[in-house]
């Protein structure tokens, strides 16, 4: 039978935390009368945390483990945990004690009653260093932006309920695991709901994550917006982009050999087209639309020939 919940931690190197972690998770489920899975994802880890792992799936058959042979990244945990998650209601949290277990049940009813896709936490009060929380707000504004989600707060919060149809239908990769409810957006699921959580200072080990993850995060940002305005359609920017380039070349030209036939008309000595601005605006206006258009070719081309370019959403048939 389907459990009501499947709780996905992706975790490296977190031994100390996962007893811990897993005794508090199963006094809330039993206290709240939930059926549920607990996937524990190592992700890779070289300390203990397999071991724990094993040892608490000896003790109770409501823990799973994945052990990935190598360290690949909390996305890929993430994706692995997705996939095998077999419950109504799919919770993540981080294995390091920050994320509250206490949440699960308030997020399970917002979900199972509220009829939200997704909820996220919010860390409004954070217990992490100042040179974190100040670049996450900037970090969280710029994601408001450009996925148009206004409602979230904390887009990287670990700790997100979603509804099952949700994380079977976005696959999450690299270090996307930043935007899922940008990817749930995209894919169609937009009631993205958001509920306060407490949040803890780091109890045992350290940051798996350090200051380049504004740097990536903005780059996948970038990515994200691409893939989902234009991901299925790249010939309707770049060919837009290279039409404007090419306007603005023939235009130049047209100004460069005006200029040239007047004075031919009227009989004085012509200047060299070198001499006028407008023909190395011209000469790299054109080269520039000539690139961009092929680009959006080469791109029509990938998606064309894309295993994905007939995937499309479908909430219901006959
Ligand atoms: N994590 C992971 N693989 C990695 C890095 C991190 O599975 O390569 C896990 C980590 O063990 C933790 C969660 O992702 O359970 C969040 O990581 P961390 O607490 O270091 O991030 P922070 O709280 O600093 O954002
Ligand atoms: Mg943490």
């Amino acid at each position: 039978m389907k459990p009501n919940i499947s709780v996905v931690v992706p975790l490296y190197n977190e031994a100390e935390s996962l007893p811990e972690l897993h005794a508090w998770i199963q006094r809330v489920m039993e206290a709240n009368h939930f059926s549920y899975e607990i996937l524990f994802i190592n992700d890779g880890s070289t300390d203990d945390s397999w071991k724990v792992i094993e040892e608490l799936a000896q003790r109770d058959q409501n823990v799973h483990g994945i052990k990935f042979r190598r360290n690949y990244g909390k996305s890929p945990a993430l994706y692995c945990g997705f996939k095998a998650a077999e419950g109504d209601v799919v919770i993540t949290m981080d294995a390091d004690l920050q994320d509250s277990p206490d949440e699960i049940p308030e997020l399970y009813r917002m979900i199972t009653e509220q009829g939200y896709d997704l909820v996220s936490g919010y860390k409004q009060k954070r217990y992490d260093p100042l040179s974190k929380t100040i670049p996450t707000k900037l970090f969280n504004a710029t994601a408001r932006a450009v996925s148009g989600i206004h409602n979230l707060h904390d887009f990287n919060c670990g700790l997100k309920a979603y509804r099952s149809e949700v994380v079977k239908n976005i696959e999450v990769f690299g270090e996307m695991h930043r935007f899922i409810p940008y990817m749930a957006k995209n894919a169609g699921f937009d009631k993205i709901g958001e509920k306060v959580v407490h949040h803890q200072a780091r109890k045992y080990g350290k940051t798996k994550f350090g200051l380049n993850r504004f740097v990536n995060g903005y780059l996948d940002l970038l990515t994200l917006w691409f893939l989902g305005t234009f991901g299925k359609k790249p010939m309707h920017v770049f060919g837009f982009l290279g039409s404007l380039m090419f306007l603005l070349g023939l235009i130049a030209v047209m100004i460069v050999g005006g200029v040239k036939l007047a004075h031919i008309i009227n009989g004085t000595p012509a200047p060299l087209v070198t001499d006028s601005p407008y023909f190395y605006i011209s000469l790299t206006t054109m080269l520039l639309g000539t690139q961009l258009f092929l680009a959006g070719f080469i791109g029509e081309l990938i998606s064309r020939n894309a295993d994905s370019r007939n995937e499309y959403q479908i909430e219901k048939a006959f």
